[in-house]
């Protein structure tokens, strides 16, 4: 972990476009509400195959506007080398500098059929089209990709992606901070110089998380899922568990010298703030 305490620490906030005017009325006061704990930047997430790209740059121009810094996500996934490059060129032509890039995920039943497999292909192609214009963020995964043949394959493709180009990285969620202490030190050890940031997902719902967890891999603790389990429906109790867990998980995080902490919000302002108001942040 000691050379990622060398990285200034980069807070953010992470959002999906609204698909309503009512959502991105919403969002507006949602960014507002977060804007005030002074983030580096929000994102705002990409549907894979390029389903959300238009209401992705609205919202990003929206956060704009509003006077605060935005990144928008872009996948690679299902598209062709002509799609991705008329969308970074849009991005750049609107002044954005700053990406997420990834691979993305296909709805259940399409092909993933497209001209990038992986996302250091894409990191490739960014770097060779656009040179610098863009600073990269990446994902990584501390209990690894659920797709990943091993642990060791996984380690290499995050390498294959910072050796492409990328700036920085984002981890998936996770509850287990030894997870990203060990991945660290295996980046280190890989001599992998770039800021990885812990992803945290604030427990709103135990349903909800459980869909998400089975999904992405990241694994909800046994005890923490009996306890969830047992509050059935009694929000508040998960609520307040959740807030517990959570903020302790970051505060470890923070004092072990991660650099930062990217949460994905959900659109939602409550739970972050409360997690960064105890943290004293
Ligand atoms: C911070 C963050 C933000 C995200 N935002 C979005 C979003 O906006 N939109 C969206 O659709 N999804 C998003 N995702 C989800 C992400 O798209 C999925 O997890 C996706 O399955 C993998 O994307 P990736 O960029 O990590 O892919 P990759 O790095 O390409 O990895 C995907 C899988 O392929 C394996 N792999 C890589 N290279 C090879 C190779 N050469 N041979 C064999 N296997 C290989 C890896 O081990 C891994 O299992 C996000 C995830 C994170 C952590």
């Amino acid at each position: 972990m000691q050379s990622q305490s060398k990285f200034p620490r980069t807070f953010s906030f992470e959002f999906f476009p609204p698909n309503t005017p009512e959502g991105q009325e919403k969002l507006r006061s949602t960014t507002r509400q977060l804007a005030q704990l002074n983030p580096k930047f929000f994102s705002v997430t990409f549907g894979a195959g390029g389903s959300t790209r238009d209401r992705t740059l609205g919202t990003v121009l929206d956060i704009r506007a509003m006077g605060h810094a935005a990144a928008p996500h872009i996948s690679c996934v299902a598209s062709t080398r002509e799609n991705i490059r008329e969308w970074l060129q849009r991005y750049k032509d609107e002044g954005i500098k700053h990406l997420v890039a990834l691979r993305g995920d296909l709805p259940s039943g399409l092909a993933a059929a497209g001209e990038f497999r992986y996302a250091n292909e894409l990191i490739e192609f960014i770097r060779e089209e656009f040179g610098d214009a863009f600073f990269i963020e990446v994902a990584a995964y501390p209990e690894f990709h659920p797709q990943a043949k091993s642990a060791r394959d996984d380690l290499l493709a995050f390498k294959r992606k910072v050796e492409a180009g990328a700036s920085s990285a984002i981890t998936q969620y996770f509850y287990n901070a030894d997870a990203y202490y060990r991945f660290v030190d295996e980046c280190e050890s890989m001599a992998l110089d770039v800021p990885i940031v812990p992803g945290i997902m604030p427990i709103a719902r135990f349903s909800q998380l459980a869909r998400f967890s089975d999904a992405c891999g990241a694994e909800i603790p046994r005890w923490m899922r009996r306890k969830l389990e047992s509050y059935g429906d009694d929000a508040a109790s998960i609520r307040a568990f959740g807030l517990d867990v959570v903020t302790a998980l970051c505060d470890d995080l923070l004092r072990n010298g991660a650099p930062g902490l990217h949460f994905y919000t959900l659109n939602q302002a409550g739970l972050a703030t409360t997690i960064w108001q105890r943290l004293g942040l």
